[in-house]
């Protein structure tokens, strides 16, 4: 839905014209995955599909809230009396960011907001993290918080794990609010430090494809508490702080201090080669050649399969009947067991790769999968 529409929405929902109209980006990771939560690397690109909010201020302390995007109306909540629950509906996003703002001594005092997002979600590309920088930036201008992005990200995070009660990464919401249309984003999940490194896809005759493969499997996020443990056990093990401060030079020496412990020497690995894949894609996008990264994409899948073990029949058939059809590099992105898969490949292979990949999905019966492309876009910004 376009700026205006989301505007009118709300004159009609609201009974007068909203101060303003932000929107911000879902994300697709380019490479550095289950990184962030071991002070890794990560290169996220927003997306083009966005969640638009057209807000006002109150002085009243109502937080009404209202998404075109779910059934029942508008939810009226009280900002002074928020506070963590444990039943989390949608309300739970937008409502956190607003108790995080407060929690920081930030002077909140009510808002009227109508949103609507073109983020699919569930499919691993940020929904959430789209919806609450959009309220963060919105309340933020409004407010005159003078908040840096990088912060304003983390005061999503913390609304996110604290509020809403998800254990996410820094990454989602950094994201959304700080990348550049073209760019990719380098971030260091330790310091923060970032860096845009330019990633104009269609100026190199290349395209990047997203296959939403549309399940989600149930255990997923048992299975993520689980690598998260193991990879603290790897670090407590090695005596570090965090998998990040294994050097890739010292990974062999490390995985043999491992000794008998299997699984975690292959969640060490996982990470230490992730993080040194990150370094050669930037090394390579700021080179210049960035069809060199596919082979980079594709080693990654394989170690997200068979060493992180978090990829899924759907994950895997997408990546390899890309492969197949001539991609210049795949692998699932996002934290796994479902959600969606990155494609790199030649402008002129698009419909051949696409048709490929719909054909072995019904082949194998499972669910449609969604193919759409993804242009590097821009990050969180105010519309009207
Ligand atoms: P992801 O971020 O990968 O899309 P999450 O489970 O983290 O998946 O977040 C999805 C949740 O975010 C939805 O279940 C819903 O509660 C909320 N959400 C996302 N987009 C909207 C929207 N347009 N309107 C209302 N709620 C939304
Ligand atoms: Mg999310």
């Amino acid at each position: 839905m376009g700026a205006q529409q989301v505007r009118e929405a709300f004159a009609e929902l609201y009974g007068a014209e909203p101060e303003g109209v932000w929107s911000a980006p879902g994300r697709v990771n380019l490479i550095g995955e289950h990184t962030d939560y071991n002070d890794g690397f990560v290169m996220p690109f927003a997306l083009p599909h966005m969640a638009t909010a057209a807000v006002s201020r109150r002085t009243d302390g109502v937080l009404r809230l209202h998404s075109s995007d779910v059934e029942g109306g508008v939810v009226e909540l009280s900002s002074d009396t928020l506070a963590p629950e444990s039943d989390r509906t949608w309300t739970s996003y937008p409502a956190g960011v607003v108790w995080a703002l407060r929690e920081a001594g930030h002077p909140v005092t009510g808002a009227d907001i109508h949103l609507s997002s073109t983020v699919p979600t569930g499919a691993g590309l940020s929904s959430s993290a789209a919806l609450e920088v959009v309220i963060a930036l919105a309340l933020g201008d409004l407010y005159e918080l003078g908040l840096p992005r990088w912060q304003l990200a983390r005061l999503c995070q913390r609304a996110e794990n604290v509020y809403v009660g998800a254990p996410t990464g820094i990454m989602d919401q950094t994201a959304s609010a700080c990348c550049e249309q073209g760019h990719a984003l380098f971030l260091d999940t330790r310091d923060l430090s970032q860096r845009q490194i330019p990633f104009d896809l269609a100026a190199e005759g290349l395209r990047l494809l997203v296959v939403d493969t549309q399940v989600k499997h149930a255990h997923s996020g048992g299975e993520y508490g689980k690598r998260r443990a193991g990879c603290e056990k790897g670090a407590a093990l090695l005596g570090v702080d965090a998998l990040r401060d294994i050097p890739y030079a010292d990974l062999d020496a490390a995985l043999a201090r491992l000794g008998d412990e299997d699984e975690v020497r292959r969640l060490v690995r996982h990470v230490v080669t992730e993080d040194q894949r990150v370094e050669r894609v930037v090394a390579l996008l700021e080179s210049g050649d960035t069809r060199a990264i596919g082979p980079v994409l594709t080693e990654g899948h394989a170690s997200l399969r068979d060493d992180f073990r978090v990829s899924c029949p759907e994950l895997d058939l997408a990546v390899d009947t890309s492969l197949a059809a001539g991609a210049l590099g795949a692998r699932m992105t996002g934290g796994g067991f479902g959600g969606s898969a990155i494609v790199l490949t030649e402008t002129a292979d698009v419909d051949t790769l696409t048709k490929a990949i719909e054909e072995s999905f019904a082949t194998a019966a499972f669910t449609a999968p969604r193919v759409f492309e993804a242009v590097p876009s821009a990050g969180a910004r105010r519309l009207i």
